[in-house]
This record gives C-alpha cells, sequence and structure tokens, in this order.
C-alpha cells in the first residue's frame, strides 16, 4: 500500500507550532473540538440525506463514540457523519481552506496570555487542538456514497501521510495517540467530566464505549427544543461558544417560541465582544437555521438583515419544506416572514436593554452600533426604531446622548440638529466650525463612524428636525437664541469686528476659482478663518470620503470664511480699505486658505509654495 507524504502550507505549520509547544490552562478543548466536527459530520450528511436518502446505507442513528485504551494510551472519536476523501482530507487537514488560520496565528501571536488558544475554535482551525495532547494523530474515514477509505496521519511537525484505508461503514476516525502527560484523557470520570461541560448540548449522543456497556455521557436532545426552565445558564453559554464560535460570553440570550401565523424556535445571542471579522465582508454569520431539528444552512442573509450580522444562534422552522434547497431560501415567503419577526424580536429586546440597562447598552452600543446604523438606511421599515436606540458622541458631556435627548436640549429659535463628522472625536472638538456653536451653548454631535456620511443624507430629519453639518451652508446662529444673554448681545453689537469688505474683495481676487465664495463668518470666535461646504454641496468629509473612493474626481471648490473679529483679519481689513493693491493681502489670502486646509486635515495642493510663502512672511514680520 503506497504512502504519500505531504507538507503542511507553512501557515499550517507555524500554527501547530504554537498548538504543540504553547502551555495551555484549559487543554480540554480539544475535545469540545472534535466532538463538535463530528456533530457538524452528522449534520452535513442529514441535509444531504434529504435528496439522495441512499447515503444513508440503512443507518440514520448518529452518534459519537468515544474508544479508551489505557495501556497504549489512545483515545479515538469516531462518527457515522458525512466522512472524508482523499481531496477533504487534503483540503481540510492540510491546506488553508478559510482565512482563519492566519487570524487566528495573529491574535495568538498578539496576546500574551495562553488562554487565548481557547480560541481556537473561533477561526475555524479546531481541528488542530487535538495535537495539544497528542503526539500523533491518526484520522481514518470513508465519505458518505464511496467505497475507499482513506488514512490521514501526522505528529505536527511540518508533514502529514494519505494512504488507502479499511474502513466498515462510513464516517471518520480520529485516533488520539497521547503524550505521557495526557494520559489522564483515557480516564472515564474525566472524558464524562468534559463532555458534560462542553457538549452536553449536542444534538446526537456521545456514546462512552465501556466493556461493560455503553454510556451516553450527555443530554443529546438539541438544546433550543428543551423547556427554558430545564437549561442552566452555564449550559446556553456553551452552546453559545458551540454555534457562534465565540469566546466571549452572550451579553443577551433570546430564547423563545413564535406561535401564530408562523411557528419556529429562536435561540438567539447578542455578543459581549466584537467578532474579529464583523467588518470582513466575506464574513458569514453565525445564525443556523433548522427545519425540525434538521440542519438546514448556516449564516444566511435570509435570515437576518446584515445590520443585524452579530446575531448569532438557532432557528428551528416547523413550517418549511424539509426538502427546501439552500438556492430555495432566497426568496421564500415564509423565510421573509421570520426574518422580519426575528428583527422585531431583537429590536425589541434592545428597546429593553436600552431602558433598563443603560450602562450595558452603551457597551453594546460602542460595539456594534455602527453595524447597527447600517439599518438606517437598508431598513426603512424599521428606521423609526433604529434612530431611537442609536446613541451618539456630542459637545454636551463626553457620554452619549440618544436624539430625543439632543432635541430636549435644543435652544429657543433652534430649528437643526447639528453635527459634524470626522475621523477623530478629539479633533472634531476642537474645528473651529463649532466655535460659535459653543460660544452659544448649543450642542453639536460628534460623528466619527464612515457609515454615518451614508444614513445622514437618507434619513434627513429627526422629528420634523433636519440634520445640519456645521461644515455646510450659513451657521443661522443670529436666529438662535443662547442662555447667556451677553452672547446674544455680542451678535447685535457688532463695532469691534472691522468692515471686511475690502479684505473680502482683495481675497477672492487672490484666489479666483480656488475658492467658491470669501464671506464674513458669524461660526467663527477665536479662529481667523475656516472652510464651509455650499449649502447644497456635500459636507466635507463625505466628499473627502468620495475623493478617497474614488466616487468623485475632484474635491469641489469651498467657501472660505473669515472673522472680523479676529485681530489679524482686523489688520488685513485695515490695509485692504486704506489699499486694495497691497501686495501682502495676495500670500495672506493664499495662507489664509492653507491654513483653513490644514484645520480641516485636508492635505496642502501644493506644501512647497505654501512653506516658501509663510517663510517669506514670517521673515517681513520680523522687519527683514
Ligand atoms: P471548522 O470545524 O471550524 O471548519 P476545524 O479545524 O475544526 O474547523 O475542521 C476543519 C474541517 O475539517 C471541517 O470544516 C470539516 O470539513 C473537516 N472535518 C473535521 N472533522 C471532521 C469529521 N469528523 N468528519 C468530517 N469532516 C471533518
Ligand atoms: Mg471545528
Amino acid at each position: 500500500m503506497t504512502e504519500e507524504k505531504m507538507r503542511f502550507e507553512a501557515e499550517v505549520s507555524r500554527l501547530l507550532d504554537i498548538v504543540v509547544h504553547s502551555l495551555y490552562s484549559n487543554k480540554d478543548i480539544f475535545l469540545r473540538e472534535l466532538i463538535s466536527n463530528a456533530s457538524d459530520a452528522c449534520d452535513k450528511l442529514r441535509y444531504e440525506a434529504i435528496a439522495k436518502p441512499d447515503l444513508l446505507a440503512g443507518d440514520a442513528d448518529f452518534k459519537v463514540r468515544l474508544l479508551t485504551d489505557d495501556v497504549r494510551n489512545v483515545l479515538t472519536i469516531a462518527d457515522n457523519g458525512i466522512g472524508m476523501n482523499k481531496e477533504d482530507l487534503v483540503d481540510n487537514l492540510g491546506t488553508i481552506a478559510n482565512s482563519g488560520t492566519a487570524k487566528f496565528l495573529d491574535a495568538v501571536s498578539k496576546s500574551d496570555n495562553a488562554k487565548d488558544v481557547d480560541l481556537i475554535g473561533q477561526f475555524g482551525v479546531g481541528f488542530y487542538s487535538a495535537f495539544m495532547v497528542a503526539n500523533k494523530v491518526e484520522v481514518v474515514s470513508r465519505k458518505a456514497g464511496e467505497d475507499q477509505a482513506w488514512k490521514w496521519s501526522s505528529d505536527g511537525k511540518g508533514e502529514y501521510t494519505i494512504s488507502e484505508a479499511e474502513m466498515e461503514g462510513r464516517g471518520t476516525q480520529i485516533t488520539l495517540h497521547l503524550t505521557d502527560d495526557n494520559k489522564e484523557f483515557t480516564d472515564e470520570h474525566r472524558l464524562r467530566h468534559i463532555v458534560k461541560t462542553y457538549s452536553d448540548h449536542i444534538g446526537i449522543p456521545v456514546v462512552l464505549m465501556k466493556g461493560d456497556g455503553d454510556e451516553t455521557l450527555n443530554e443529546a436532545s438539541a438544546l433550543w427544543t428543551r423547556p427554558k426552565s430545564e437549561i442552566t445558564d452555564e449550559q446556553y453559554k456553551e452552546f453559545y461558544k458551540h454555534t457562534s464560535h465565540a469566546f466571549d460570553d452572550p451579553w443577551k440570550t433570546i430564547h423563545y417560541q413564535a406561535e401564530g401565523a408562523i411557528e419556529y424556535t429562536g435561540l438567539l445571542y447578542l455578543p459581549t465582544m466584537r467578532p474579529f471579522d464583523l467588518y470582513d465582508p466575506q464574513r458569514k454569520g453565525h445564525l443556523k437555521l433548522y427545519v425540525r431539528k434538521v440542519f438546514i444552512t448556516e449564516g444566511a442573509d435570509e435570515l437576518l438583515p446584515p445590520w443585524l450580522r452579530f446575531v448569532s444562534g438557532v432557528v428551528d422552522s416547523q413550517d418549511l419544506p424539509l426538502n427546501v434547497s439552500r438556492e430555495m431560501l432566497q426568496d421564500h415567503p415564509l423565510l421573509t416572514k421570520i426574518k422580519n419577526g426575528l428583527t422585531k424580536k431583537v429590536l425589541s429586546e434592545l428597546e429593553t436593554a436600552a431602558k433598563k440597562d443603560a450602562e450595558g447598552y452603551e457597551t453594546f452600543w460602542e460595539n456594534f452600533g455602527s453595524v447597527v446604523k447600517e439599518g438606517l438606511y437598508e431598513d426603512q421599515t424599521n428606521r423609526d426604531r433604529i434612530l431611537k436606540l442609536a446613541r451618539f458622541r456630542s459637545t454636551h458631556g463626553d457620554g452619549w446622548t440618544t436624539l430625543a435627548d439632543y432635541v430636549e436640549r435644543m435652544k429657543d429659535g433652534q430649528k437643526a440638529i447639528y453635527y459634524i463628522s470626522g475621523e477623530d472625536i478629539d479633533a472634531l472638538k476642537r474645528s473651529p466650525q463649532l466655535e460659535g456653536f459653543a460660544a452659544k451653548g448649543i450642542e453639536v454631535l460628534l460623528l466619527t463612524d464612515p457609515v454615518d456620511e451614508f444614513w445622514m443624507p437618507s434619513v434627513g430629519q429627526f422629528e420634523e428636525k433636519d440634520f445640519k453639518s456645521v461644515t455646510r451652508g450659513g451657521a443661522d446662529l443670529n436666529d438662535i437664541k443662547s442662555d447667556d444673554k451677553e452672547a446674544d448681545k455680542d451678535d447685535k453689537k457688532e463695532e469691534d469686528a472691522s468692515d471686511a469688505s475690502a479684505l473680502i474683495a482683495a481675497i477672492k481676487l487672490a484666489l479666483g476659482n480656488g475658492v467658491k465664495d470669501v464671506r464674513e463668518s458669524d461660526r467663527l470666535t477665536s479662529s481667523a478663518c475656516c472652510l464651509i461646504a455650499d449649502e447644497m454641496g456635500m459636507d466635507l468629509r463625505m466628499e473627502r470620503l468620495m475623493k478617497q473612493h474614488n466616487r468623485v474626481d475632484e474635491i469641489s471648490p469651498r467657501i472660505l470664511e473669515i472673522n472680523p473679529k479676529h485681530s489679524l483679519i482686523k489688520k488685513l481689513s485695515d490695509i485692504a480699505t486704506k489699499d486694495a493693491k497691497a501686495p501682502i493681502l495676495n500670500d495672506a489670502a493664499l495662507l489664509l486658505l492653507d491654513q483653513a486646509r490644514i484645520l480641516e486635515g485636508e492635505a496642502l495642493p501644493d506644501p512647497v509654495s505654501f512653506a516658501r510663502r509663510l517663510d517669506l512672511v514670517m521673515e517681513k514680520g520680523l522687519g527683514a
């Protein structure tokens, strides 16, 4: 019989190296991973067999068997699931079928906590955890519907071999040759305890084969079919880790029975921590669809809208036909109803949490708010509910605020909900455009999620108040009354401001098409100038984002606002009034525009000229 030697892909080798050489606080989890794979393999065959019953070959009694040999120090985990042929073995146990390996390596190398190896299953590389306890692993497998069995064998050191093998019936048998310090895993009590702890929720029996009669170690009924009162917190948590490939504890567990027009059971989890791949476009969620306890598919967009993609768990439908194919799911009317039902359920759970556990809810929002906000433009039906659930940073304190609370704090005469957007909260707080608002005590929302640029234009309003960017159009500050009467009076008495009309004319002449307009500002109090987008134009940051993504070719010319109360502007105004052609005005105009760009965080079109001009003006200032 020929034996083929193959090398692991480099990343698998590195992964194995870590698994073999690290010290673990929790080695037990290897069994959880192997049993979970065995159970997945049975689920897969059960699904395939709906269309091809012959695959079952009369054996529909799915099981995971554990065999121990404490003389040879061997533990075997066997299943009668779908099995693997030669190609499957190479693909699944030697190469990187998904991006998980690289991500796992990344996560483990960043953490100095050996415990983090626990999360191996989350990255879709759980199989390799077998090498935590064994120095040799043999996998004998026969795929359902095929006659030839194959053996995969490796000591975890860079290579594995594949050869033909004998096996009665289909399925997979994994034999672990335990290292001396892991002999304990042939001990019955030990195995009983581990299975109870980590695998009790597995829907098929996990059976310990003993001389004096076999013993089923787990409950062996699908967890979601059991009454809530009979499920412990620990069991819910373990099931969460299993279905969601997660290593945190769930923040919320929602287990319910929908009755009436459509019947289904939902066991939904909201995570505490953000999954590492939440923004990966390839990511498939971890919500599993079952039809009467038969696994159909996982991560179906048909089950939940993308803005709830962090929700995981199980949905088991009573009404869908068993022979529903994955392709048919797409526009199945029943599924659309289930999807709406699940969405409403999650929304109301969030609403309750927001009321009863404000702090916990804010942590949730911090992790998932940017994803939930996608719903504001993707899901018209639920938009209003999502808007109420949304939390914002603002210039009012350091915490989060709701829109309703913002509206509550609006000043007399204030018509719009003001916001400013950018990449960084602290930089935003220092934006010159905010000065006038701050002086009048008008609150401004600080938006830092890229998604804000997308929902903002499509939502437009909250409680009939327009959202308005402070970087766009007129500031309308004169119509708004502040609590501070002095600040209001300031608007009226203009004597401390210069007449800037001559200066404005000179700047317009100097900048030509470089700006759309130059005008006096009522939003600046301490800075000399700032950039503003046209009333009709895009928000400044929105346009920058579009430019980055090549959606627009050019940033359109902005409006330059100057502050007539600023001492530099006053001096320049005096000069311009006396001599509209004074040479300094040209340099000043260009420098002011570049300064405003820098404040915006924009790159200067010509930094060299800027530096030269600045040097010249400084030199003159020094009396050279
Ligand atoms: P994951 O289970 O997250 O996909 P694993 O590293 O645990 O990652 O397993 C890798 C792959 O190997 C599985 O996706 C599956 O295709 C295959 N596999 C592992 N164990 C079995 C088994 N007992 N029966 C059939 N296929 C298996
Ligand atoms: Mg696995």
